[in-house]
């Protein structure tokens, strides 16, 4: 739970071992990808990465479903939904109910994937700890009561595994092994990544825009892999902005798309920074420290 007595690491009680497995075939598959190389494998992994890391995750898992920085049609946001869903990080409401705790709780104790922590920890083995804040069902519905209501984003939560199943029985029909390996197995592994380094690097190296109280960072070449979303620094001093580059140099992929959309009148009420930026005030003041823990210096700078 949220409450403000609680200390983070007592609640990581076991290792979750479906995720480990699951997380481990991926990489396997993966790794035959330099032995199934085709160039029609090769174009289905350029699409499918965009349609899942853009599209999916980026596009619609975080800057629509987590921080509303923008609306789009209901069926366009189930089929975003599902794109992010083939992702395989979870199903809508578990991925946006985690990140949310991430923002409430940046670089503090309860947060899921801090590097106060470890890089590693933060990268992924956070992953494979049982946390009841945002593993309890309970503590799910609560970090996203607005999408448990709908039952379309419960559908697609509760058949998350078996569209990427499906998907694989497609892309091996249609290309065999290569089309498996560089479709699903490398595709989902690069995503994976690229996912991942926003909340390990993109919270230790780079530059900070804002004095955000955490240690977010603009971080360029995380910004180029994760379609973006590098421009972490910007993005903790405005949640709801759909822009995340907010200097010329801050190459934005995901926010050109959301203006494309927006230009193909699919994309409206878009929101940008405004006011002064958010800074995390401490949940905890006098919470023990985390073992290992290293304090984060946040200098000062102004845009
Ligand atoms: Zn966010
Ligand atoms: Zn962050």
């Amino acid at each position: 739970m949220a409450s403000g007595t609680r200390s983070a690491p007592a609640q990581q009680t076991r290792t979750k071992w479906d995720i480990v497995a699951g997380i481990a075939v991926i990489h396997a598959g993966a790794l035959l990808a330099p032995w199934t190389f085709t160039w029609s494998a090769f174009w289905v992994f350029v699409v499918l990465q965009f349609a899942t890391g853009l599209l999916g995750v980026t596009l619609c898992y975080h800057r629509l479903l987590a921080h509303r920085s923008f609306r789009v049609p209901k069926w366009l946001e189930y089929f975003l939904t599902l794109c992010g869903s083939l992702a395989v990080q979870g199903g809508p409401i578990k991925w946006v109910a985690t990140h949310r705790v991430h923002h409430a709780y940046s670089d503090r104790a309860s947060d899921p994937h801090t590097p106060q922590r470890g890089f590693w920890w933060a990268h992924m083995l956070w992953l494979f700890a049982y946390d009841e804040l945002f593993d309890e069902p309970e503590n799910v519905k609560r970090f996203a009561s607005d999408l448990s209501r709908d039952p379309v984003h419960r559908w697609i939560e509760a058949t998350m595994a078996w569209q990427s199943v499906g998907l694989g029985v497609l892309l091996y029909a249609l290309g065999g092994l290569p089309w498996l390996v560089w479709g699903l197995f490398f595709r989902t592994a690069f995503v994976y990544h690229a996912t991942w380094l926003v909340n390990s690097a993109a919270h230790l190296w780079g530059y900070q825009s804002f004095d955000t109280n955490e240690g977010s960072r603009n971080n360029w070449w995380v910004a180029l892999v994760s379609y973006g979303e590098g421009w972490h620094n910007n993005h903790h001093a405005y949640l709801h902005s759909a822009a995340h580059g907010l200097r010329w140099w801050e190459f934005d992929v995901t926010y050109l798309v959301i203006r494309g959309l927006q230009a193909m009148r699919l994309a409206s009420r878009i929101r940008l920074p405004q006011g002064s930026p958010a800074r995390l005030s401490d949940p905890w003041p006098g919470r023990a420290p985390v073992p290992g823990a290293r304090p984060v210096p946040v200098p000062s700078l102004s845009l």
